[in-house]
């Protein structure tokens, strides 16, 4: 007999686990389908940032700032092995663009965007004390500025979300492809293959959460559903031997883009980068000039790398940004782009219920927060039963 779900989830990344987290704390019934395994697609590939994204202040998303400070601050409670506060380190020289009356401005607002906790504390770095920044170069150097954010084992948060979501009954089917849908009332017929055999279930509302895989699967639904445009961005991180003890260095590369130098597992990961990548999202790879701009930053604030060093890993991922216009400059480009989730609703045409629900973007620090609004968004079409958490007290190890 084909089994029934009232939510049947695509991907196991950040926002499948978190939907369907938040989908069985109602006491819904939830299976996720998953082509390989947890957090195999972007939700492995991140900067590891839980981050208010003080860099969005410049594109003046000060809403997204806002939710991502308030999630921040309850993975903090919620994930406390998973999710820690940092230091962070704006060092300013005499060539950057970002002159210390701007950061001091920047950092204000990111306080008065928090909870007022100590985490969102920020001081200058007195001048005695720079040398003892992990072999920051101080030639020109003009100011450093400190404040809080939080780093997380990216693979390891996704997981927990997936186990605690399995703990209260979510069904998860790892090596399982979605192959189709079809879109009806009272529910949608879905076929995936699972270890190599077609298999069929039915879902009241069917999430299309796979990430940079959002069209494909949008290809794979009848009626056809609208889509929305969109545009795959690709961002590398490269790992080198060399620990940092001090903290996370947020630094400013020749084209003022936002680099972080970042303590991982015992080595120093840097990144990010933004090319547009068009292709099959599973061909993502590292490209020569992103390594080379990002050895070449590094090289700019830590001498010590000026002598070489083996890369130890190069990891590319791709980002899931609405599509811009070709003539936008550097304030329209893909570093100023709407960082925001979007859900995207396909109702029957002939009852008006929700039957699916595709989520576009969005970040790791916010998954919580928008697995809260794809339930708000589908409570037409979905039964109410007697809840089991809440996911505001719900704790990930
Ligand atoms: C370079 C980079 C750095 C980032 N840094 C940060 C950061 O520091 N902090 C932050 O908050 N956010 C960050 N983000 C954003 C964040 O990582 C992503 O928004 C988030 O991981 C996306 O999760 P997702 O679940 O939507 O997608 P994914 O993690 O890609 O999950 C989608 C899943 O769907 C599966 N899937 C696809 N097609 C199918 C199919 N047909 N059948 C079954 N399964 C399928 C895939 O295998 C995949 O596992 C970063 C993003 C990038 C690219």
């Amino acid at each position: 007999m084909t089994q029934s779900f009232d939510l049947v989830v695509i991907g196991a990344g950040i926002h499948g686990a978190g939907i369907a987290q938040a989908a069985v704390a109602r006491g819904l019934s939830v299976l996720v389908l998953e082509q390989a395994g947890v957090a195999s697609g972007t939700s492995s590939r991140s900067s590891k940032l839980i981050h208010g994204g003080l860099r969005y202040l410049e594109s003046r998303q000060f809403s997204l700032v806002r939710e991502c400070l308030q999630e921040r601050a309850l993975l903090l409670k919620l994930a406390a092995g998973l999710v820690e506060l940092k230091p962070f380190y704006i060092p300013v020289y005499r060539d950057t663009a970002r002159r210390p009356w701007l950061l001091y401005a920047g950092l204000s607002l990111y306080r008065m965007l928090g909870d007022g906790s100590p985490a969102m504390r920020f001081r200058r770095v007195p001048q005695r004390d720079w040398k003892s920044l992990d072999g920051l170069d101080t030639t020109g150097l003009e100011a450093v500025f400190q404040y809080y954010d939080a780093q997380t084992d990216d693979t390891a948060l996704t997981n927990a979300v997936m186990r605690s979501a399995q703990s209260l009954g979510a069904q998860l089917k790892t090596s399982a492809i979605f192959t189709g849908a079809l879109l009806g009332d009272p529910s949608n017929i879905i076929e995936y293959s699972h270890d190599g055999k077609c298999e069929t279930c039915r879902g009241a509302v069917l999430v299309n959460a796979a990430g940079p895989w959002v069209k494909e699967v949008l290809s794979r639904i009848a009626p056809a559903p609208p889509q929305l445009g969109i545009e795959l961005v690709q961002g590398t991180h490269i790992l080198l031997p060399g620990k940092l003890t001090q903290g996370i260095y947020y630094v400013e590369a020749a084209d003022r883009r936002v680099v972080f130098v970042m303590p991982w597992k015992g080595n120093t990961l840097v990144g990010t980068t933004e090319f547009i990548f068009r292709g099959n999202p599973a061909d993502v790879a590292p490209l020569p000039h992103e390594v080379a701009y990002l050895t070449e930053t590094l090289c700019r604030y830590f001498p010590r790398y000026r002598t070489g060093a083996p890369l130890l890993n190069v990891i590319a991922g791709l980002r899931v940004l609405p599509r811009g216009n070709a003539t936008e400059g550097w304030e329209g480009s893909l570093h100023a782009r709407s960082r925001e989730t979007v859900l995207q609703v396909d109702r029957s045409e002939r009852s008006g219920r929700s039957r699916l629900l595709t989520v576009y973007g969005g970040k790791l620090t916010t998954y919580r927060l928008t697995a809260e609004r794809v339930m708000a968004r589908l409570t037409d079409a979905l039964p109410v039963r007697a809840p089991l958490a809440d996911t505001r007290y719900l704790e990930l190890t």
